[in-house]
């Protein structure tokens, strides 16, 4: 049976393709990107949330813990990760639920029994399903057999992807797939390289690969104050997506949802002094691509 690693099915969602959707987020990424708002969806194997505010620091997870991997730390529970195996043991011991796992193990059977919940609702808005996270197509078996069955079932399926997959997965996928919601960051691949952890060669030519095979594509940005919101990035990849033909564009104006979980995670986040976008910032920038024949978008 086949399974993956699911982090969040998220129903009535007007933010992750046209009308309402199910957003399915899948588990892990290649890309590492500073501004992420879903830090725990980079990782492709289960993880713990650990709401340090909120432990009372009772014990009752050290006492239950099989390893020995929590300690009392000036009134705290502190975990080790190096001994954890995410037996989640200390979940079901604490008394204000300080501690969550992140990261399901589902069947392809489950997710669509989940997802074919709304469908009178996909039906009268023209949505359907989008597959997000993370990066669905690094579980590419996974997504293959739930993209046959909802092109069967003639729910429409998107799939939101940072492009950094092998051609050979992507192109044999790319049939099946009624939408595209493809991120782009940069054209520069050296600052790429910068905040997301890879350069990006492989994302712009999926991308042109895509856009010849005709495939439905809405190309999306997030729009980072003082690094990616220069003049000429957005400049040079609307002028990338004309060249490429693609027509539609959502801009996706930086905020700070999810911060909290860095902190929860155990993990750094670089872009702590960042501001909000400014509205004339974006208006600028919407002005920009639309010059240029894009029909833009503020929000998914
Ligand atoms: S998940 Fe299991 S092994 Fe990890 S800290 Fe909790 S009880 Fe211990
Ligand atoms: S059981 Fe919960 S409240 Fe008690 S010490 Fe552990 S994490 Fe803190």
């Amino acid at each position: 049976m086949k399974t993956a690693n699911i982090f969040n099915i998220q129903r009535y969602s007007i933010h992750d393709g046209p009308g309402i959707r199910t957003t399915v987020f899948f588990k892990g990424c290649p890309l590492n990107c500073w501004w992420c708002h879903n830090p725990e969806s980079q990782a492709t194997t289960q993880e713990l949330l650990f709401d340090q505010e909120r432990c009372l620091g009772c014990g009752n997870c050290l006492r239950n813990c099989p390893v020995g991997a929590i300690e009392l730390v000036d009134g705290k529970a502190l975990r080790a990760k190096s001994k954890c195996d995410i037996c989640g043991q200390c979940i079901q011991s604490c008394p204000v639920s300080a501690v969550e796992l992140v990261g399901q193990i589902m069947t392809v059977e489950e997710v669509i029994e989940e997802t074919e919940k709304d469908l009178l609702f996909y039906e009268e808005s023209g949505g359907g399903v989008t597959c997000s996270g993370g990066e669905p197509l690094l579980q590419a078996d996974f997504l293959t057999l739930l993209a046959d069955y909802y092109q069967q079932a003639e729910i429409e399926l998107a799939v939101d992807t940072c492009g950094q997959i092998a051609w050979e997965k992507l192109g044999r996928l790319a049939p099946k797939i009624a939408l595209f919601l493809y991120d782009l960051k940069f054209i520069d691949s050296e600052k790429h390289q910068q905040y997301t952890g890879v350069g990006n060669q492989l994302i712009l030519a999926n991308l042109a690969k895509l856009a010849a095979a005709n495939c439905r594509i809405i190309a999306r940005i997030p729009l980072i104050p003082g690094i990616n919101d220069h003049i000429s990035n957005i400049k040079e990849i609307g002028q990338f997506l004309t060249e490429l033909n693609i027509k539609d564009v959502n801009l996706l104006p930086y905020h700070r949802a999810g911060v909290d979980k860095y902190q929860r995670l155990g993990k750094e986040y670089k872009l702590s002094e960042c501001e909000d976008l400014s509205e004339e910032r974006l208006a600028q920038l919407v002005g920009i691509l639309e010059k240029l024949g894009l029909n833009t978008k503020i929000g998914g």
